[in-house]
């Protein structure tokens, strides 16, 4: 498994239910190691472009007036399989169905204030890590720790 980067946004439910320390912390626990950490007010462009995806959707309005209510923060993780990992820990979409011990399981209970985004795919972390994130922004670093986080052959 190589080690990769993610992009996750702490949406604005979970600033303004102050659950951004919370969430922080089971990442950091786990053992990603963040590499990018900032808080921005989204503008309804970057958010029409983030979700392009999701435009003919009857939630879509809705989904932009959420995202650009107050600021969100947003962060690039680093770890083996970060991708896929922070998805799983982040669990599905519908918070009402997210299994406990997720971050959405165990912190929201909607479709749609999920408390956090996480890109769904190796290009699409690329491309919104590049997105979100100027190169300096970004920082390569080694863990003092990571000799206890990954056996060598892992790194
Ligand atoms: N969303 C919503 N209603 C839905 C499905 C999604 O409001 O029925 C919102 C929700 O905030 C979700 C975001 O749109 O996180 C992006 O949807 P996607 O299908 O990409 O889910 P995700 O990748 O966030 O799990
Ligand atoms: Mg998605």
């Amino acid at each position: 498994m190589a080690v990769e980067r993610t992009l996750i946004i702490l949406k604005t439910d979970a600033v303004n239910r102050g659950l951004c320390g919370e969430i922080i912390k089971r990442l950091e626990g786990k053992g990603l190691k963040f590499v990018g950490l900032k808080m921005a007010w989204l503008d309804e462009k970057t958010l029409r472009e983030h979700y392009a995806h999701l435009a003919s959707k009857p939630f879509f309005p809705d989904l932009i007036e959420f995202m650009s209510r107050s600021p969100v923060v947003l962060a690039v993780v680093e770890g083996r399989n970060a991708v896929e990992l922070v998805r799983n820990l982040c669990g599905v979409t519908d918070a009402n169905k997210a299994a406990p011990g997720t971050i959405r399981g165990d912190l929201a209970l909607s479709t749609s204030r999920n408390v956090i985004h996480a890109s769904d795919s190796l290009e699409t972390a690329r491309k919104e890590i590049e997105g979100f994130f100027k190169k300096e922004e970004l920082f390569s670093y080694k863990l003092s720790n990571s000799k206890y986080l990954y056996a060598e052959d892992e790194l």
